[in-house]
């Protein structure tokens, strides 16, 4: 706890040397997200990316957050502090499928899920995260859009939509959000008959039809700090529970699935932190052409964001 405790100052004190600010996803280890300057959902990071005036971006995340970062932020240092936090899900959409899959359907907008890697989003006419799929394909001047790279959450956004969505590729998925299973949710049910069931639209269209909320992180939280219910089952990665007991902390929460455990996201350890800041690596580093091209598309989803405030 003491070797905990004085890596935890250490962080801190390189922090403020360095002009240095510590992102942290939802789905982080606790410790990590204790010693962040902000922890959120993708869609809140990039925010916090798009605006800060650090000189180093530490992002905890995996790959295709910490691009995003750079994207934003192609004047200051992104760095990670393990560079295997890959996700799995954005590496099933290479920069080439979706070149493919624009001249099969020409006339179709290209939306993709923020969890996709750089390179294809220099192909795609917007961005979108879980917290805004449906708004952003409604954005969208056409009736056909083509979604990649999670089949779920193309499902979600026809379904709130009405539009026609063509998932590229065709089973695109999060290998974490497979593993929930609807009877399994149905038993947590029975034993806490008071609880709300909050699902991420990653998961099964089954297991939204047992839920009583689906949506991303930030808005399973926002629903789970203003909801008067005392106990939540929770459909997502486990992390997300830390920060929900932290500022809930009258209410208890259980997991879905207690082996929902992102070990992408897990790769990023505390030691690793003070490292990746000491040294100042891993640096995200993207060919020019790359940032000018995703550049666009992700703007497009913050502005939208900036608008409603
Ligand atoms: S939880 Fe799923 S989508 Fe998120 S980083 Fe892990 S593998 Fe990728």
């Amino acid at each position: 706890m003491n070797a905990q405790f004085n890596l935890m100052e250490k962080i801190q004190k390189l922090k403020r040397e360095k002009k240095a600010v510590i992102l942290a996803h939802n789905y982080q280890r606790p410790e990590i997200q204790d010693i962040a300057d902000f922890v959120g959902d993708s869609l809140e990071l990039s925010l916090c990316a798009a605006q800060t005036d650090a000189k180093i971006i530490v992002f905890c995340g995996v790959n295709f957050m910490a691009e995003t970062a750079a994207v934003l932020n192609f004047d200051k240092k992104v760095l990670i502090p393990d560079r295997n936090a890959l996700c799995p899900m954005a590496s099933m959409l290479p920069a080439e499928l979706v070149r493919l899959y624009k001249r099969k359907y020409p006339k179709a907008k290209i939306v993709l899920y923020i969890n996709s890697l750089a390179e294809a989003k220099a192909y795609c006419d917007a961005v979108c995260t879980s917290a805004n799929a449906a708004e952003i394909v409604n954005r969208m001047d056409s009736e056909v859009a083509l979604f990649g790279p999670d089949v779920n959450l193309a499902r979600y956004a026809q379904m709130k939509t009405g539009k026609k969505i063509i998932p590229m590729p065709r089973y695109g998925f999060c290998p974490v959000h497979k593993l929930f299973n609807k009877n399994s949710i149905i038993r947590l049910r029975q034993a806490y008959p008071d609880a709300e069931v909050m699902a991420h639209p990653e998961c099964d269209p089954s297991i939204w039809e047992v839920a009583d909320f689906v949506g991303s992180t930030s808005r399973m939280y926002g629903r789970a700090l203003a909801s008067k219910a005392n106990g939540f089952i929770v459909a997502t990665e486990v992390g997300l529970l830390h920060r929900l007991k932290k500022d809930k902390s009258e209410a208890i929460f259980i997991p879905a699935y207690e082996e929902a455990i992102c070990v992408n996201m897990k790769l990023h350890t505390l030691e690793k932190v003070y490292l990746c800041l000491r040294d100042e690596k891993y640096k995200i580093r993207l060919p020019p052409k790359i940032i000018s091209k995703a550049r666009e598309p992700i703007e497009f989803m913050l502005k939208i964001r900036e608008t409603q405030r």
